[in-house]
């Protein structure tokens, strides 16, 4: 009987390259489910997608009135992970300012693409493991191109470097390409709180290079023992939600 073979995505691989020992914790050992925290950003970004997909799904700017657009995420609203009613409002109303400067920028697109896919997930075989990836928008230009949109809710601003040097952009690219093999690829990010976009064209010869660099991450993913792999203090520690755990070991605060 043949095995399946393996998933990755772009989320499991950047917790990685992070710290592998989050990685750990997060996808390989089932315990670490019961130290996971619900995250406010998360809550807030989920929210976001869902009202933007429903958007899309219903026709965008062509069908749907701005007001409809922020009733729905009253109706979508989640307030999982938020510490207090306030902050909850904060974000609402944070919320709503996003989505109008989202419905703004639409309405001024001059010839508006052909909206292919939202949230559309993408898998594509890299030999041992699976690439696999949500991606936000895939839209289809009148000369053919495809374009890979990713939405940003935490960020205001977005330059054509920080799309082209985004490692997630990266492999929703790799994804594209698998599956609109032929075609041209733009990639491009929107900034939710201001409704900024950057997009740039990444060169064939540097997504073959990206390409055959993931499939070693990859490779190396699965065959780490991460088991016995020792935790040590790093940036990200003091927002990580296995803190308590790492800290039980004697070397943890050593340098
Ligand atoms: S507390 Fe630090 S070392 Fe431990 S899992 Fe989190 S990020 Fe990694």
């Amino acid at each position: 009987m043949s095995q399946r073979k393996p998933t990755l995505s772009p989320t499991k691989m950047i917790m990685y390259l992070t710290c592998p020992v989050k990685y750990y914790w997060t996808y390989l050992n089932p315990l670490g489910k019961y130290y996971l925290r619900a995250r406010k950003e998360l809550t807030f970004g989920a929210t976001l997608h869902r009202v933007l997909q429903d958007f899309h799904e219903a026709g965008g700017v062509e069908q749907v009135q701005q007001e409809t657009l922020i009733a729905k995420l009253e109706e979508r609203w989640s307030e999982a992970g938020f510490e207090t009613k306030e902050q909850a409002e904060t974000h609402k109303t944070l919320g709503k300012e996003l989505l109008h400067a989202y419905f703004e920028q639409q309405i001024q697109v001059e010839v508006p693409p052909k909206i292919l896919y939202t949230e559309k997930m993408l898998r594509y075989d890299m030999g041992r493991f699976v690439l696999l990836g949500r991606i936000d928008r895939i839209d289809e230009h009148a000369d053919g191109s495809i374009e890979v949109v990713d939405y940003k809710s935490g960020r205001s601003t977005v330059t054509e470097e920080q799309v082209y040097e985004d490692f997630a952009m990266r492999c929703y690219l790799l994804l594209a390409r698998a599956h609109f093999p032929e075609k041209p690829l733009l990639a491009s990010i929107i900034a939710l709180r201001s409704g900024e976009q950057a997009r740039v064209i990444l060169p064939e010869a540097e997504l073959n290079e990206f390409e055959a660099q993931t499939r070693l991450l990859g490779e190396e993913m699965l065959d780490r023992d991460l088991e016995t792999y020792l935790p040590r203090r790093i940036y990200a520690c003091d927002d990580c939600d296995f803190l308590k755990l790492c800290q039980r070991n004697a070397e943890f605060d050593e340098n």
